[in-house]
């Protein structure tokens, strides 16, 4: 097959228009084109090893090819290669930042924020957290025992007090279980996962806004994942209404780099509250000159960073912008669809079954069997013959503690299930072609 070449001509066309901002004596260099050539088919040889993560037929982990003109503009980019820490080092991506950062505090329905671009989502979670533990030091950080991993684990680092809480069947957090936390006292931080990186189950966020006037406690919002689905209505309504809520959390986490089309190394992280910037000041003796504006690394813990990701991202935000009814919602709401379409399939399929009815856009199902022992072995085996099917999937691992009236016996403590991320808005159109690999794989 042919692989997308869209950004190598769009590329061209911005470096001839770059290199006429520089009026310049020409620069000599010497490289070894022969030698390099052979170095480049070399490492495209070694990266014929890999799943064909950009292909609808990947419908497995999350994983999501970035736009041509996301790649086009961040490529375009390295030949300056900014870096977003000072201005100085990136007079014009650090504005740009700047307003990507506002385009997504708007999609939340912020008028007025604190953030910046991130690596990623974990740096993302780690500033909010460290935010969180500098207003309440002494207090615990609560999330589900759905919330992503990197939760507990920045809790370790920063040596705060972690606890987890229960989920209900869907995988949301339990709000009885929740409340008898905030009864025993001492929470400092609550974490909403909107959007979990297993079933794309999202967080209660209402009621625990309700519980957040009771007990009084801050609330994050991780929706590394799922943020992008507040610009959707071919959600529950329910759902629609939890994505609404943001605009009343303290911090929300977004990755551009899961379902906004950006190439990794862009996360992103907002703070209601801009007064939050004191606990960002520090001295240093060698970056911020040039400008009076503010630096990004002002209010950041990470120092260098790719303004490259800026860059693509501001060239994704003109393209489509992250407002409803645009074409990203648009193709967000087809990856939504496929997600649907699918459980309709599993649920009348005499082979498989839907764990859950999916929330956003991750399906995960089991297949038909009489213990959950065998079910979990048939499900690994069907794993590997998809593959050879040419159909890649993922497998979810489910505790059988939380599966309420089943056909089958419970003989183990999971029940290994199969998962799509259905985040490719193509997968819409690829849904028979998948279900036919399904077939093929019994
Ligand atoms: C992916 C994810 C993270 C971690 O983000 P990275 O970008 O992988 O560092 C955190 N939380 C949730 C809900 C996620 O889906």
């Amino acid at each position: 097959m042919k692989l997308e070449r869209e950004s190598i001509e769009l590329l061209l066309k911005a470096l001839e228009k770059l290199e006429d901002g520089f009026d310049l004596p020409e620069v000599r260099h010497d490289f070894d084109h022969k030698k390099m050539e052979e170095v480049i088919i070399a490492a495209a040889e070694r990266m014929q090893n890999n799943y064909p993560y950009f292909h609808p037929l990947f419908a497995g982990q999350m994983l999501k090819p970035p736009h041509p003109i996301a790649k086009a503009a961040y490529m375009m980019a390295m030949w300056i290669n900014p870096n977003n820490h000072a201005m100085d080092g990136s007079k014009a991506s650090s504005p740009m930042e700047k307003e990507v950062v506002s385009d997504l505090a708007k999609m939340f329905g912020w008028s007025q924020h604190l953030g910046h671009l991130t690596g990623g989502g974990t740096m993302a979670n780690l500033e909010a957290l460290w935010v969180a533990g500098n207003i309440h030091p002494d207090k615990t950080i609560v999330a589900s025992d759905q919330a992503h991993y990197t939760h507990e684990r920045i809790s370790e680092v920063l040596k705060l007090k972690f606890s987890k809480v229960a989920t209900d069947e869907s995988g949301r957090i339990e709000i009885s279980a929740l409340e008898e936390k905030l009864k025993g006292g001492n929470v400092g931080t609550v974490v909403c996962t909107m959007g979990t990186t297993g079933l794309g189950s999202v967080d209660p966020l209402k009621e625990v806004l309700e519980l957040q006037e009771k007990y009084s406690f801050r609330i994050h919002a991780d929706a590394a994942y799922g943020g992008y689905f507040r610009l959707l209505d071919n959600l529950e309504p329910e759902t629609i209404e939890k994505y609404a809520h943001l605009d009343s959390v303290d911090s929300i986490v977004i990755d551009p780099h899961k379902q906004g089309l950006q190439p990794y190394g862009c996360g992103c992280i907002l703070f209601k509250n801009p007064e939050v910037a004191q606990c960002y000041i520090h001295d240093s003796p060698y970056t911020y000159f040039t400008s009076d504006d503010l630096h990004l690394g002002e209010i950041s813990l990470e120092c260098s960073r790719a303004g490259a990701s800026a860059v693509g991202l501001w060239a994704t935000h003109q393209l489509m912008p992250p407002i409803k009814n645009g074409t990203f919602a648009k193709d967000l709401a087809k990856s939504r669809n496929a997600a649907l379409k699918f459980f309709n399939k599993l649920y009348y399929s005499d082979h498989f079954f839907p764990l859950l009815k999916p929330e956003t856009d991750i399906v995960v199902w089991g297949i038909e069997g009489k213990k959950t022992s065998e079910m979990s072995d048939q499900a690994t085996a069907f794993f590997k013959k998809a593959e050879k099917n040419k159909l890649y999937l993922s497998l979810y691992k489910y505790p059988t503690s939380k599966i309420k009236n089943s056909k089958f016996a419970i003989d183990s403590e999971y029940l290994t299930c199969l998962r799509s991320s259905l985040m490719k808005p193509e997968h819409d159109n690829w849904l028979e072609e998948i279900w036919t690999r399904m077939l093929a794989s019994i």
